[in-house]
């Protein structure tokens, strides 16, 4: 509560977005299977989609026809926080829909996860609605984190009718004429048709695909990269490497100016390709979407790992005379939690409070920025209460926390768990009150006893 009054009042709620200190693990295991499925049935025009408020049929994405595609796709990666949305119109009818989060600490080092939305036909589930909705999930996921490297979603058009989309990027991104610079992509992901495997669970071939590879630049290690996590993670995947791979997909434009990339796809090495390929029998009822899942998901754990998480510890440390952030490497400025107000010069790790009082610090990295819980801090006055005046008993202590009030004054106590966080406070005029302690988990904590003119505070030991 306390947080958000203060954000409010910074005006700061453009950064709140951020979550943290998700492991890759957790990352992957966002992959939502359901999502997917309604991506692909929206895309391929199976369901009825919210496009430009209303509902509508997708009706096809062949290349002169597939606005409405564009502005669904457009309009699912609006929705995600911290993307920038670039539609690159490159021919009269031709359009990419490129989303940018940029890195925090590396903006220029960018990765590139893409596909391309344009279709031979009617439906085309599988070519290349999975691949669109594979990158509309990664984004939905790494949008809501902070990361140092630049990650840019791609969706590319007029694929099938010669890779024009994605050879118009990949030119413009390679260009160094007219005192253009070459934009530092360091790995391409490309996911074309990655839903169908007809093999039987259990049986031979069952969840093979293909990386499709060739030696340019480091695409060999993009390969190498894919392996290592599959290795590292629990996938339902078994990797074909095909090198040289095709050049009949968006990636081979990228390989085309010597940059890094790869496909990942169903296998069309083992001939276990969609019977229905470029037909409008390719539905989305021959997906097999936990098999789409799993791509999705190894996709997802590559970008996840080449983005490099930043997580920010918002944690506070409280001693008798400061206050200290946990987090070792990051940039801070200091709050007075009562006046709602930053602290003028207070931007090191640790800070000093002159007075007593509530306060919190903001830990930031680029513009990701979290604030810390507000901890309140006693200035530990020349008047300490005597021990006739306040006693508090026992110590250590296993149910109930008894204080003598002994001075019939009242006394704001506020209670602090050992990482500063207050955990109860509340005022008594008794001369005899009993705080329980039954709940609190084993540990020290700090009880403040403080009037206008005293203050003391007891470290406890809760067995
Ligand atoms: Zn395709």
């Amino acid at each position: 509560m306390i947080n958000k009054v203060i954000l409010s009042f910074l005006g700061v709620f453009v950064f709140v977005n951020f979550t943290y200190s998700q492991s890759i693990q957790d990352i992957i295991n966002q992959v939502s299977n359901a999502n997917l499925q309604v991506s692909v049935v929206e895309l391929s025009g199976e369901q009825v989609a919210m496009i430009n408020g209303s509902m509508q049929i997708i009706t096809n994405r062949i290349q002169s026809n597939n606005d409405l595609a564009a502005d669904y796709i457009e309009e699912r990666l609006a929705a995600f926080p911290n993307l920038t949305i670039n539609v690159q119109e490159f021919n009269t009818v031709g359009k990419n829909i490129i989303a940018t989060q940029l890195g925090q600490t590396n903006p220029n080092d960018i990765y590139i996860v893409c596909a391309h939305y344009d279709s031979v036909t009617t439906y085309c589930a599988d070519d290349n609605a999975t691949g669109v909705s594979a990158v509309i999930e990664i984004a939905k996921i790494l949008s809501a984190q902070c990361i140092d490297n630049t990650i840019i979603y791609a969706l590319w058009d007029e694929e099938e009718i010669g890779l024009q989309g994605a050879n118009f990027y990949a030119q413009q991104a390679a260009n160094e004429t007219n005192g253009n610079t070459r934009d530092n992509i360091l790995g391409v992901i490309n996911m074309d048709m990655i839903g169908y495997d007809g093999d039987a669970p259990g049986t031979s071939g069952d969840n093979d695909f293909d990386i499709d590879v060739r030696d340019f630049d480091n695409s060999l290690g993009i390969k190498d990269d894919l392996l290592n996590i599959l290795n590292t993670y629990t996938f339902d995947l078994n990797p074909i490497v095909v090198n040289p791979g095709t050049t009949a997909s968006d990636h081979a434009r990228f390989w085309n100016q010597d940059y890094s990339a790869v496909l990942v796809g169903e296998s069309w090495e083992t001939d276990d390709q969609t019977p229905d390929y470029h037909s409008s029998n390719d539905r989305a009822e021959d997906i097999d979407f936990q098999y789409m899942t799993e791509l999705t998901k190894l996709v997802t754990a590559y970008m996840t790992t080449k983005a490099g998480l930043i997580t920010l510890d918002n944690t506070v440390t409280q001693t008798a005379s400061t206050l200290s952030s946990n987090d070792n490497s990051a940039s801070y400025q200091w709050y007075n939690c009562d006046s709602n107000a930053s602290i003028s010069g207070a931007t090191n790790q640790t800070y000093s409070p002159i007075s007593s009082g509530n306060y919190a610090v903001e830990v930031s990295n680029g513009s990701c920025l979290e604030l810390s819980p507000c901890v309140n801090f006693s200035v530990l006055s020349s008047e300490e209460f005597t021990t006739e005046e306040i006693k508090i008993y026992p110590n250590p202590v296993t149910s109930v926390l008894k204080i003598d009030n002994n001075i019939q004054t009242e006394l704001t106590i506020t209670i602090n768990d050992i990482s500063g966080k207050i955990i109860n406070t509340f005022k008594s005029r008794k001369e005899y009150f009993e705080i329980d302690f039954k709940k609190n988990v084993s540990g020290v904590y700090f009880v403040n006893v403080a009037t206008k003119t005293k203050s003391s505070t007891f470290k406890i030991v809760k067995e």
